[in-house]
């Protein structure tokens, strides 16, 4: 068997099992044995489901991880749930895995190897729950991958840096006061409030230089009868900027215009953080690293420097709670298309084998790689 029928045979093996958020039992299973089989020493059940294996050379330098995500997204077909792996996170695994196979294989000279098997990347907790329980402190350089969709990198190219965006849920709830139909000076209409701060929101004005959104996602009201004034309303805003610092200054303005606008009316609102996910750093340290990795497996026209992307990703809360780990995260081309969270998502699996490529030069270049 060659390497690309090797990585397709264990990608049809993760892609046979989805299984969503923290729930990732036989994925994790099938993870840990593979890593077994190839000779680390695997820890299972971190976290959650999170699976972590470790290769020691017993010979000083640095330790460098390589991360994957496990998780699959859920469906509704026919009134039914179904996981699907629309996200591309069981290539995730089968390109790391292989990576880890072949260091295991050709042997490590320095440092340690830790692969870092992920739960709940699409709920944007797992990351979070893996840095709690302690198992990345001791990692000085993390690496990872994701899929791209074709329109950010074609078949045979490779993004060296992504500019993943920041993303906020918030839920606002709106207290007014109920009253008959006829007496609507005695109530106050949480409608009219929640469509005021709809439109007031839509006037927000940003730094134009900068790219940022913010929109409104719910907007759930109006369950009393239909000749009472309503009381109540639930609006939820789905907030996304480049930079993080924007980040602090859309939220505040979101949280002001809802808080403002119903005192304005009267009636009580209460806002709640429903989820968050930090957006990256640059981080150059390595990036030259990736850059050879890239071209010596691609060539330079296959070189992909850097691209944004609106898409959050919850690695990012890596960087943000150790700003000293050193991370690269690659986007592989592979034609994919129509486009992640798609079910019908599909992609060239000749690329995946690239993938592997540039991470285990990566990793082999890092164990050597003197830290300042
Ligand atoms: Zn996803
Ligand atoms: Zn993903």
């Amino acid at each position: 068997m060659n390497q690309d029928e090797h990585i397709d045979e264990m990608w049809q093996q993760f892609h046979s099992i989805p299984e969503p958020a923290f729930k990732e039992v036989k994925t994790a299973a099938l993870a840990a044995k593979i890593l077994q089989q190839a000779g680390y020493e695997v820890t299972s059940g971190v976290g959650g489901t999170g699976v972590i294996g470790i290769l020691d050379s017993h010979e000083p330098g640095p330790v460098v991880g390589l991360r994957s995500d496990m998780d699959c997204l859920i469906f509704t077909e026919n009134y039914k749930e179904i996981g699907i792996h629309a996200c591309g996170h069981d290539a995730h695994m089968s390109i790391v895995l292989t990576v880890a196979e072949m260091l295991a294989k050709n042997g490590i000279k320095s440092g340690k190897v830790k692969i870092v098997m992920q739960p709940a990347e699409e709920i944007g907790r797992g990351a979070r729950t893996l840095l709690s329980t302690g198992v990345i402190d001791d990692i000085d350089y993390l690496l990872g991958l994701h899929l791209m969709p074709k329109e950010l990198a074609a078949s045979g190219q490779i993004v060296a840096q992504i500019h993943w965006t920041a993303c906020t849920l918030l839920e606002a709830e709106i207290s007014g006061q109920t009253a008959h139909g006829s007496m609507p000076n005695l109530g106050i209409n949480a409608i009219d409030i929640g469509c005021s701060i709809i439109n007031t929101i839509n006037a927000i004005h940003m730094n134009p230089l900068e790219s940022w959104s913010v929109k409104p996602t719910r907007f759930q009201t109006g369950e009393g009868a239909l000749n009472a004034i309503c009381d109540s309303a639930t609006l939820g805003f789905d907030l996304r900027t480049t930079k993080n610092s924007e980040m602090e200054i859309l939220k505040a303005k979101v949280f002001n215009i809802v808080k403002k606008t119903s005192e304005l009316y009267g009636a009580q609102a209460k806002i709640k953080l429903v989820g968050s996910c930090p957006g990256s750093e640059d981080d150059l340290d390595i990036l030259e690293l990736i850059k050879t990795a890239i071209i010596a497996e691609v060539g330079s026209t296959g070189l992909i420097l850097e691209r944004t992307t609106t898409v959050g990703e919850d690695l990012n809360f890596y960087y943000q709670f150790r700003p000293k780990l050193k991370t690269g995260f690659i986007g592989l081309g592979c034609n994919l298309t129509p486009g992640l969270h798609d079910r019908n998502m599909h992609f060239n699996h000749k690329d995946l084998i690239h993938g592997v490529n540039v991470l285990y030069s990566l990793v082999n270049s890092l164990l050597k790689f003197e830290k300042e």
